[in-house]
């Protein structure tokens, strides 16, 4: 793509249908919904808008290609084959993929070009190249027996992804679930559902047999339900809100008992000790673990926790840092951070900063700037002094909102580091090595960062303890959520 990254927009040429069977289709009852860019308020889409009857179809499909072998019996050198094909060809298709991620949900067009993209890339290459170097067990049985353990791809398997990361958070789930051959029904956020299209169409190009990947457009109240009730589908991985997640073990229970993976919300701790060896550093990191993506991170480093001893002083440092991350037109290279994904969810997140900063003290922002005619900016912003207790300490907000606490002592830090329904991600900032492990252990959180912030890498788990959910995206063991085990045990002496 050539021009500059309106020109680009302006020359996209997007198809909101579902992709269903190898086919671009429209929902069986015709209904589409309006795909609004937040930075702008502008309807840029008009995306078909699935039913419970296109999502039988759908189902229908992946079983039917899971059943007849296309993709499932295919050697895992050839899915891998395959899938590095797809990688290449989201290569090619780049800039195209990022923009329609940012122009669906405001983030800056740059990081979805420099970060989202690349990494749901790699990703799929990750898994395709895993495929093939998985072993299985012979383990250890009486004379006379040999027994086999093999990993068995489960069938029909549904993804159901949120708006934050697009792209990215579909890959790390359609990735492994594909290089085990399984087929996939994939539910986008309804917000932000035309990159998770274009890859199906990719995958289509890259030979990935119709019927494998489909994805499937629509309300999460009707589409979701549908899904998640559904007694044909084998597994279901699902990030998002926590309240949701609730709702699929309940659909789960009620339909077939489908396996579940849930990724959901989180309200991470970032703990800064005096004997931090770099403030300053310490202090930017604080302020992306925050601000990043405009703090709409599940597991974005929300609460600041700082030693009283340096808390003026590193305070004061993160209000300077958190100017890197002002809002600005998505699809400017300079701005720091783009739009909230709509104003509804903006109105939500300034009302949290309203209601913190009637209890606590302003150290930066407070301001909802308008840009380009769209009042879903938000200024990065600081609060301090907020009494015990004060409900923003403890529920997640979803936006640019960074809370401030002092503590006196290393107890102090871990209980109320702790102190919240959540467990999926914590970081320190010391430079004691010992502090560093004694904290890490006693923080309950899926990933603890130690003198960085949100450290994360395909090699390595990614999920939450307590509400933010269980299992695991990323590394090996995400593979744990698209298989099963089976014995397989020959009596032959
Ligand atoms: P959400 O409201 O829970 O939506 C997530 C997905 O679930 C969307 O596709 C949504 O569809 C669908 N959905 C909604 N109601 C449903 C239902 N009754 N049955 C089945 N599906 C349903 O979350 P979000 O607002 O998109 O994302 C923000 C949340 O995700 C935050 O809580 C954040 O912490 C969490 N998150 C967690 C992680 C993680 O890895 N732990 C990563 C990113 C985000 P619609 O779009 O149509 O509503």
């Amino acid at each position: 793509m050539t021009g500059t990254w309106h020109a680009r927009a302006a020359a996209l040429n997007v198809d909101g249908r579902a992709v269903v069977d190898g086919e671009r289709v429209a929902a069986a009852g015709g209904a589409t919904s309006a795909d609004v860019n937040p930075a702008t308020g502008a309807v840029h889409a008009e995306v078909a808008a699935l039913d419970a009857v296109d999502i039988d179809r759908a189902v229908a499909a992946a079983r039917t290609a899971f059943a007849d072998g296309r993709w499932s019996g295919l050697s895992a050198e050839d899915r891998k084959e395959r899938m590095l094909v797809l990688a290449d060809l989201m290569q090619q298709h780049a800039d195209e993929l990022a923009l329609l991620d940012s122009l669906d949900m405001g983030k800056p067009v740059r990081e979805a070009r420099e970060v989202d993209v690349p990494g749901a890339i790699a990703t799929f290459r990750w898994y395709a190249e895993a495929a093939d170097k998985l072993v299985d067990e012979l383990p250890s049985t009486p004379p006379g027996s040999t027994a086999l353990v093999t990993r068995e791809a489960l069938g029909v398997v549904a993804a159901i992804t949120p708006w934050n990361y697009p792209l990215e958070i579909a890959a790390w789930k359609l990735a492994p679930a594909l290089a085990l051959g399984n087929s996939v029904v994939h539910k986008p956020a309804s917000v932000s559902p035309l990159s998770a299209l274009r890859v199906a169409d990719l995958a289509l190009e890259a030979g990935i047999p119709a019927g494998v990947l489909n994805v499937v457009p629509g309300p999460g109240g009707r589409a979701g339900e549908a899904i998640g009730m559904h007694r044909d589908i084998d597994a279901l991985t699902f990030t998002g809100s926590t309240s949701v997640a609730k709702t699929l073990l309940e659909y789960s229970g009620r339909s077939n008992m489908k396996r579940l993976s849930l990724e959901a919300g989180g309200k991470s701790a970032n703990i800064v000790f005096a004997d931090c060896e770099d403030l300053r550093a310490a202090a930017e990191n604080a302020a992306r673990g925050a601000f990043y993506n405009q703090g709409e991170v599940c597991s974005a480093n929300c609460r600041l926790l700082v030693e009283r001893a340096i808390h003026d002083e590193f305070v004061a440092l993160v209000a300077q840092a958190s100017l890197a991350y002002a809002p600005g037109d998505p699809l400017d290279e300079s701005s720091g951070t783009g739009a909230l994904v709509s104003s509804a969810h903006a109105d939500e997140v300034w009302a949290a900063i309203e209601g913190a900063r009637a209890a606590g003290d302003v150290a930066a922002g407070g301001i909802r700037p308008a840009i380009g005619g769209s009042d879903a900016f938000i200024a990065p912003t600081v609060v301090t002094g907020l009494p015990q207790g004060h409900p923003v300490l403890s529920t997640e907000v979803f936006g640019p909102l960074l809370t401030v606490e002092a503590f006196e002592t290393e107890e102090e830090a871990v209980t109320k580091a702790n102190a919240t329904a959540y467990g999926l991600a914590a970081s320190v900032w010391t430079s004691s090595l010992a502090r560093a492990h004694r904290v890490s252990r006693r923080l309950v959180a899926g990933t603890v960062s130690v003198n960085t912030v949100d450290a994360l890498g395909l090699t390595t788990p990614f999920g939450g303890f307590k509400q933010s959910g269980f299992g695991r995206d990323l590394s090996l063991h995400a593979f744990d959520a698209y298989s099963a085990l089976k014995t397989t045990w020959i009596q032959h002496g």
